[in-house]
């Protein structure tokens, strides 16, 4: 093979990724004391998480009464009775706990009068198991929750010692034969060397893959390299068929307007300017779960009441809201309403349409972040030495359809998760694992094929071709028609991978290579998630199947794994954990409360 040098590092940890996932675990890691370093492709808090608004959810109780039961029912609903019970009972249980660390670390959380940490409320977050009046219960530092909350762990994973490697793209995990993970190799982007870190753990951390669709509102750098690489090592991904469509997308640029600006009072009207979803669902309204939200909005345009010349898309109204709380409560989204749409909140409705937001899906893990390779006896057989943290990851707390904060609080409780377990398994002692030659010949002639590539089919228009497929075939509705069509676009798209066309050879912030990369880790994520759609002839969450409208508990109450090989695909089943981690007689939620219904707002 081509001759790469690299230079070797050796931790106990090493963490991929410094979004809110990876940042936390890198944090969690290093108060421990183990030897931690965290990779990232941009600057920490470059990472999508410094995007995030509205907030991040936990039952203070700061504005009235909550309990994490009532969370757990919420997050039960919400996730169409997809999510693993247990997962979600701890994620709703340690939320609290979660928040208040963020607290003492020194996120500047919003206060009210008292000086609590400010609570707004969030679509589908609720009282009294969905029976009684919505709740306040997402934590908020103004819209800019995300940016807090990574400037904050960054500072205080400094201050543990944690070792940060900038700008160092994860190309392939390294893998021992006996399916142990042993670190990741990284190529520097700005001098071009090559890293290999050995690890007796390894963590990804490495977000969402909303780039597989042409319009998302998540950053340009989420391309689920995580999912690419762990598919590469044909493990498999959970649950991909569940992408989140967010309600409101800034129409033509996709930037989001956040729930917080709904949770603030804000609603949406159609073109006869009625407030549509008060028909749709009497109770939550404008605060239904967004894949409700989503679907009631794109059938207002189908038939007909839409708004704009093109009647395609819906209104989003602040303008009744008073200027000071718009200025306390939602700088950041007036700003974004002035630069994407030309309008000032005070005084017009924003124009939105539903635009990807979030992957449900991800690499499956038990609520440790442990990653999960099912095998025929034990559906719950986990990979020694690799974790799967935050948007990456599948644990499966949202199941179907994510409710809104609930991602934030993820990304906490289960990097933090994965810290504690980590602090128990990782053998500080232990000599560093021998490497695996062929593992890392095996990366590093790949990246060398594609450095050199030089076939006919040009990046940026591979993957034009991949996003516009994924927008058209595996959008809010979806049929038996446009998903078989879907499927075979996908194959035909990702076959072209072979036939890609780079044009730098260069190892110095090479973009074309890097976005060459990331085109290809894009891929398996887009082919896994058009397959597993295909697949699911149901409805449930955000899958919501036009020639299925139904959910189908008896048959598809079930994750499903796909394992990606070149451009074919093949799908199979585990079983949803079904029991909580405590009884109702140990304080837990009662069994009856949270057996399967009708999802009604
Ligand atoms: C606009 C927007 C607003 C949102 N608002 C909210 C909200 O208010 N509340 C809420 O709960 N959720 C919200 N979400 C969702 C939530 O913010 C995300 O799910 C979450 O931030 C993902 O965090 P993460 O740590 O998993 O990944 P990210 O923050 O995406 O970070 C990924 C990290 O991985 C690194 N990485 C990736 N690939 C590689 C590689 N190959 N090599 C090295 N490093 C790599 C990157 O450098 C980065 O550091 C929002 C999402 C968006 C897009």
């Amino acid at each position: 093979m081509t001759a790469y040098e690299y230079e070797t590092h050796e931790y106990d940890v090493v963490v991929v990724g410094a979004g809110g996932a990876g940042l936390r675990a890198t944090l969690g890691m290093a108060e421990q004391g183990l030897r931690t370093a965290c990779v990232t492709k941009v600057f920490p808090t470059r990472s999508h998480t410094v995007a995030a608004q509205g907030g991040i959810a936990a039952s203070l109780s700061n504005m009235g009464p909550d309990n994490w039961q009532w969370h757990m029912y919420d997050t039960v609903k919400g996730s169409d009775w997809l999510g693993d019970t247990d997962a979600m009972e701890y994620l709703a249980r340690e939320a609290p706990k979660a928040v208040y660390e963020l607290e003492h670390y020194g996120v500047p959380f919003s206060r009210t009068e008292e000086g609590k940490i400010y609570q707004r409320p969030f679509g589908g977050h609720t009282t009294e198991f969905g029976e009684g009046p919505p709740v306040q219960r997402t934590c908020a530092a103004a819209d800019r929750t995300g940016h807090a909350i990574l400037h904050t762990l960054y500072g205080q994973s400094l201050k543990n010692n944690a070792e940060f490697f900038i700008e160092y793209f994860a190309l392939d995990l390294l893998m021992d034969d006996d399916g142990k993970c042993q670190g990741v190799v990284c190529w520097k982007l700005d001098d071009g060397t090559i890293h290999v870190f050995k690890a007796k753990m390894t963590v990804l951390a490495t977000g969402g893959y909303g780039r597989a669709y042409f319009s998302a509102t998540s950053a340009h750098t989420c391309t689920g390299d995580g999912g690419g690489m762990v598919a590469r090592q044909g493990l498999p991904l959970q649950d991909m068929e569940f992408v989140q469509f967010h309600p409101t997308g800034i129409y033509g640029s996709g930037c989001l307007i956040t729930e917080g600006a709904r949770g603030e009072g804000g609603y949406l009207t159609n073109s006869e300017g009625e407030r549509f979803m008060e028909r749709y669902a009497p109770h939550y309204k404008d605060l239904a779960p967004r894949d409700y939200v989503s679907r009631c909005m794109t059938i207002e345009i189908r038939e007909g009441r839409g708004v704009g010349p093109n009647k395609d898309h819906i209104h989003l109204h602040l303008n009744h809201l008073p200027p000071e709380q718009l200025a306390l409560r939602l700088p950041g989204i007036s700003e974004s309403a002035k630069i994407f749409a030309g309008v000032d909140l005070n005084k017009e409705p924003i124009p939105v349409l539903p635009t990807v937001h979030y992957n449900m899906g991800g690499i499956p893990t038990n609520y440790w972040g442990e990653v999960l390779n099912p095998t025929a006896t034990d559906p719950d057989a986990t990979v020694s030495g690799l974790m799967a943290v935050g948007e990456a990851g599948c644990a499966s707390v949202h199941g179907a359809n994510r409710l809104g904060s609930n991602s934030l609080i993820d990304l906490v409780v289960f990097g933090r998760a994965a810290a504690i377990r980590a602090g128990t398994v990782v053998d500080r002692g232990a000599p560093s694992p021998v490497l695996n030659q062929a593992s890392l010949d095996a990366a590093l002639a790949r990246f060398d094929r594609f450095r050199h590539a030089d076939g006919s089919t040009p990046t940026a228009d591979l993957r034009l071709q991949m996003q516009k497929t994924m927008q058209e075939d595996a959008a809010v509705f979806r049929t038996d028609a446009t998903l078989a069509e879907g499927v075979r676009k996908m194959t035909e798209i990702a076959a072209k991978l072979d036939d890609i066309k780079v044009t730098d050879r260069s190892l110095v912030w090479n973009t074309d290579l890097m976005e060459t990369l990331e085109l290809a880790n894009l891929m398996p994520n887009a082919l896994a998630t058009i397959h597993g759609a295909h697949a699911r002839t149901e409805s449930r969450g955000a899958h919501a199947h036009e020639d299925h409208p139904t959910r189908d508990d008896k048959e598809w109450r079930k994750h499903t794994l796909a394992v990606v090989t070149g451009n074919k695909v093949k799908l199979d089943y585990r079983p949803v954990h079904l029991d909580p981690l405590t009884t109702e007689a140990e304080g837990g939620i009662a069994l009856a409360r949270i057996a399967p219904a009708e999802r009604k707002f």
